[in-house]
């Protein structure tokens, strides 16, 4: 499943990240916001219990959403940082786990993970935040890491922008994995960067690094 959040502030924050002459500070900003926003437009397809609830004059109907305890956030190192910042104001009892994972800078631009802690997951709604789905290769390599630890009730992938091989990739692999993702743009370069995409995420939000 492929959902695109075309929501108008989500679109107008992309806008802006996407100009190449963004500061790091208000490129870090606008991805915080694209990830409350992403958190909204999923939250919204939770299940809901329907509850009652006692007013200073009456009661009146309301509704608990189910499962808000049995959320976990994976965050992809380094650059989903600042996207998972924007999803904790929303998911906020949520647990947290970590994979540390890179490309290789040529193609085939295999996958390496070298870190991974994960809470267990089994039933769990487990979303992978990653900003950039581009060849799908270490996604692709993540979900197979998270799937042999356990069976998640719902499995989710949140992008800022995804590229369709990696889409096609990740469905093909993984048919049950729900991408929620803001763009989906059409190709990648030889050094398999998303075009017109956002750059290198980790490089603007973090420095470029030395090694
Ligand atoms: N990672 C990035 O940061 N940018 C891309 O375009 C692809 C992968």
């Amino acid at each position: 499943m492929l959902k695109i959040v075309d929501h108008a502030l989500v679109q107008s924050n992309l806008t802006k990240i996407r100009n190449k002459n963004i500061d790091r500070e208000n490129f870090r900003t606008g991805i915080i916001e694209i990830g409350k926003l992403i958190g909204y437009e999923f939250a919204d397809s939770l299940e809901r219990d329907p509850i009652t609830v006692q007013t200073p004059l009456g009661i009146a109907n309301g509704i608990k959403i189910k499962d808000m305890e049995n959320i976990m956030v994976v965050s992809i190192l380094r650059a989903a940082i600042p996207l998972v910042e924007g999803i904790s104001k929303v998911f906020k009892e949520a647990e947290y786990g970590v994979i540390g994972a890179w490309r290789n800078e040529k193609p085939p631009f295999d996958a390496k993970i070298e870190y991974i802690k994960l809470p267990d997951l089994e039933n769990k709604i487990v979303i992978v935040a990653d900003p950039m789905l581009a060849t799908g290769g270490t996604m692709d390599s993540i979900l197979y890491e998270i799937k042999k630890r356990g069976t998640p009730k719902r499995l989710i992938i949140f992008n800022i922008i995804s590229a369709i091989p990696g889409i096609k990739k990740i469905l093909e692999n993984h048919g049950e994995v729900e991408i929620y993702t803001c763009s989906v743009d059409e190709k990648l370069n030889e050094n398999g960067y998303i075009i017109p995409g956002l750059g290198d995420v980790g490089d603007i939000c973090f420095g470029k690094p030395c090694l």
